[in-house]
């Protein structure tokens, strides 16, 4: 069962199941849903697991769960991994260094590791809107990755709509395209004149209007979410931890039960609560080791205990999926640790001051767990240049991680480096990293640049977005959002 982060209303369930979570995932006084209890993971099965697949170590953990989901519906969720490059192998583990390892989480439909979760997640939201007869209707906002990989997912999906916002000209070329030439009929995505934040703000005023919630309820429409929020994104985020380390067993690099370290580039920090998760399952992580960009408040956090918004304003990077300063999932950290009062006391502080700060001994308990670290986007260049040079490519997120691996990997045992993107969604920053320079690349020539120069090929599901017809042009004001999402929704089959 799932309980909320932020105590009870009294008009909520106490207790939900997990489909009740997914399909409605926000919980009282705005909080999120979580397990009540976690599965326990010992040396035995991590042995067992050592001998078996992916997939089949992922629905041993979701059995684990126990989550009300049929048999047959996690196991066709999880055959999705099977389109992944290596079907046997979604979450290639590649060494790096002596005690360096990557895991690479992106082999997935939209070259980002979003596929990781949103794939097995968006066929099981579909089946239960299905079973129910109900039509859910998803609103995203993006800037960048969340955005192709939950259209990808919902794509001819019956009984889910999506309409997804993105800030022209906030993203890449190859993220724009992933989006703008989607063909499937329950899909709708529009441009707006703006940055990320005003995306996301347009979309939380949305939701919070009631004369948008009374019309879409006229047209027995109902809302849902696909960002990190949803707790059926989190529970996939979890596995792939586990793998990593199954995968080191496999390759001989660590001894059943020996801890190793993790380090995670975060953003929204659903990645890393699935390392905390694992770890509190049983995972062996002898810390898990937070990368930042200069958006560092995940930093501040974790060094000092305090989350201060007052003197913040969101500065552009070259690794955009981490320009993030109001980082949800911290909020499920904090109740696992502190408990439902302390959370909502926090998180109530961060909105109208802007700014909380745990006690000592707080601290000290995030601390047992993680640690964490920044880097500006010269350190991040220099890495993909000098791991490039090495033959191995990396993109801008994942390339923040080196700071951390330098600096607070400090016993020594293998450390595991989660890739979070593909570089080909990056191009131009990674041609700037080779060159040293900072002419503006397009999209198009920065990926014949890396091709050209490091010898890799340019997959074809990125190659043959250039030459796709454009279905989806509407770029609009923020006040013309609501008009264009119900000129979608009337027109659209149900
Ligand atoms: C979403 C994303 C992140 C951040 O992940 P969180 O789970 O939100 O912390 C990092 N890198 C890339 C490439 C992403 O798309």
């Amino acid at each position: 069962m799932f309980i909320e982060t932020r105590g009870n209303d009294g008009k909520k369930s106490q207790k939900v199941p997990f489909s009740y979570a997914i399909l409605n995932p926000s919980a009282s006084f705005g909080g999120l849903y979580v397990p009540e209890n976690l599965p326990n993971i010992d040396t035995d099965f991590l042995e067992k697991a050592s001998k078996k697949s992916y997939k089949e170590i992922t629905l041993d953990i979701l059995r684990l769960f126990n989550i009300d989901i049929e048999e047959e519906v996690m196991q066709k969720a999880v055959a999705l991994y099977d389109a992944f490059d290596d079907a046997t192998e979604p979450t290639p583990l590649v060494q790096i260094e002596d005690d360096l390892f990557v895991n690479e989480l992106y082999h997935g439909p939209t070259r980002a590791f979003k596929d990781m979760a949103l794939q097995p997640f968006g066929y099981i939201l579909s089946h239960l809107a299905q079973k129910l007869g109900e039509q859910y209707l998803i609103l995203a906002a993006t800037s960048g990755d969340t955005g192709p990989a939950t259209l990808d997912t919902f794509a001819n999906k019956p009984n889910i709509k999506v309409v997804c916002l993105y800030p022209d000209g906030g993203t890449s070329d190859v993220q724009r395209l992933q989006m703008t030439t989607q063909k499937s009929p329950n899909l709708k995505i529009i441009g707006i004149h703006g940055n990320f934040d005003d995306a996301q703000n347009a979309l939380k005023n949305l939701l919070a209007s009631p004369s948008f919630k009374e019309a879409l309820s006229a047209k027995d429409i109902k809302l849902s979410a696909a960002n990190s929020v949803n707790f059926g994104r989190i529970i996939f985020q979890i596995i792939y931890h586990i793998y990593a380390y199954v995968a080191l067993l496999k390759q001989g690099k660590v001894a059943l039960g020996k801890p190793f370290y993790t380090i995670i580039p975060s953003g929204n920090f659903g990645n890393a609560l699935g390392a905390y998760y694992a770890k509190k399952m049983g995972l062996p992580i002898q810390k898990i080791l937070i990368a930042s960009n200069i958006n560092n408040i995940l930093t501040d956090l974790i060094s000092t205990g305090v989350y201060d918004l007052r003197s913040r304003t969101l500065l552009q990077t070259t690794s955009p999926a981490m320009d993030i300063l109001i980082s949800s999932n911290v909020e499920r950290v904090l109740f696992d640790k502190f408990g439902a009062e302390r959370t909502k006391e926090l998180m109530e502080a961060l909105k109208e001051d802007k700014l909380y700060t745990l006690t000592q001994k707080e601290l000290a308990c995030i601390q047992d767990d993680f640690e964490a670290v920044y880097c500006d986007d010269t350190f991040g260049k220099e890495q993909i240049k000098h791991y490039a040079n090495k033959g191995y490519i990396m993109d801008p997120h994942t390339a923040t991680c080196l700071k951390a691996y330098k600096e607070l990997k400090i016993k020594p045992l293998p450390c595991v480096l989660c890739s979070t993107a593909e570089w080909t969604k990056f191009a131009p920053t990674m041609l700037n990293a080779i060159k040293e320079d900072s002419v503006t690349y397009s999209d198009k020539e920065a990926l014949e640049g890396i091709s050209n120069a490091l010898h890799v090929k340019i997959p074809e599901c990125i190659r043959a977005l250039f030459n796709e017809a454009i279905i989806h042009d509407s770029v609009v004001k923020k006040e013309k959002i609501e008009a264009e999402i119900f000129d979608f929704l009337n027109k659209v089959k149900p």
